[in-house]
């Protein structure tokens, strides 16, 4: 498998902390990699040095083979990026905003008309091509940058909390648009997030990251099976005191086994059990 992504015992330091602290993680061709972490992980700050934004502070960074830091133009020209901030112009048209990142990358008419009306289709935004962008939702002005971003046809796409703050409706029409980009034009993706239930449905696999470190990677099965696949809870005052088992029958089993089970219950783990048990505290 090649690597899309390699960063290597990567280190950004901000006012002599840490904000990335020794990152080593691959990220292969074809999948869709989630970046999850509570505000203030690092996760932005990663994204941006591997889009070239900011320079690693120390360590190697590679992307799509360029090495990020003396290589950046290259790397530029094989990656798509949705940043949080959107920076879709609301004066101009979907069509205007489309046109001039197409210029902006010097992608030459006709293929950037054909590129332009490819992508717009793709993301579902044709028949708003010529309304203002200010005139748009929230969901349409997200769906535009990614169409944006895909202008160049590029090889890895990197996004940047890419539901926040949509609602859940908008949110499942998003992952349908980033799922098909990935299995139909075989994209290779890595997108932030603190919802757990974007990264069950759309990563192949995950790291989580806390306090600028990594401190876990995997598949969620793999994180399930490494922390356990089954939780026994037990309330106790306002608080749950949570107990892992390997399997889900070992938790009942478990549960079963008590002559008094007020307050208790076993069920399946989830990423965010298996996240607060990492770090000690919730996602959001
Ligand atoms: P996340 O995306 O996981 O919420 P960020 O990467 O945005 O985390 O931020 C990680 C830490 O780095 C935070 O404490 C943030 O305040 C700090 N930080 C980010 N950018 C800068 C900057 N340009 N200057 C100083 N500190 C920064």
């Amino acid at each position: 498998m090649t690597a899309a992504v390699s960063l290597q015992n990567v280190h950004k330091v901000y006012n002599n902390v840490h904000v990335v602290n020794d990152l080593s993680l691959t990220i292969h061709s074809g999948e869709i990699f989630g970046l999850l972490g509570p505000n203030g992980a690092g996760k932005s700050t990663t994204i941006r040095m591997l889009t070239t934004l900011t320079q690693p502070t120390q360590g190697d960074i590679v992307v799509a083979g360029y090495d990020v830091s003396r290589q950046p133009r290259e790397v530029r020209r094989q990656i798509g990026v949705v940043l949080q901030q959107t920076s879709v112009d609301g004066d101009l048209s979907v069509w205007e905003n489309m046109e001039f990142h197409g210029r902006m990358h010097h992608i030459p008419n006709p293929q950037r008309r054909q590129g332009i009306q490819q992508w717009l289709d793709y993301v579902e935004l044709s028949d708003r091509r010529d309304n203002k962008v200010k005139t748009l939702s929230g969901g349409m002005k997200r769906r535009l940058q990614i169409a944006r971003a895909l202008l160049h046809q590029p090889k890895i796409l990197f996004l940047d909390e890419p539901t926040v703050g949509l609602d859940p409706q908008t949110r499942r029409r998003l992952w349908e648009i980033i799922k098909g980009l990935n299995t139909q034009q075989g994209i290779t993706l890595l997108l932030t997030t603190h919802y757990m239930e974007e990264v069950e449905y759309l990563c192949d696999r995950i790291s989580i990251m806390d306090n600028g470190c990594l401190i876990e990677t995997g598949t969620l099965s793999e994180l399930r099976q490494r922390h356990g696949q089954g939780i026994v809870m037990k309330k106790e005052g306002d608080r749950w005191q949570y107990q892992f088992f390997p399997t889900l029958e070992m938790a009942n089993a478990h549960l079963n086994q008590q002559s008094d089970k007020t307050g208790m219950m076993a069920r399946a783990s989830n990423l965010e059990d298996i996240f607060v048990e990492l770090t000690g505290h919730n996602l959001d």
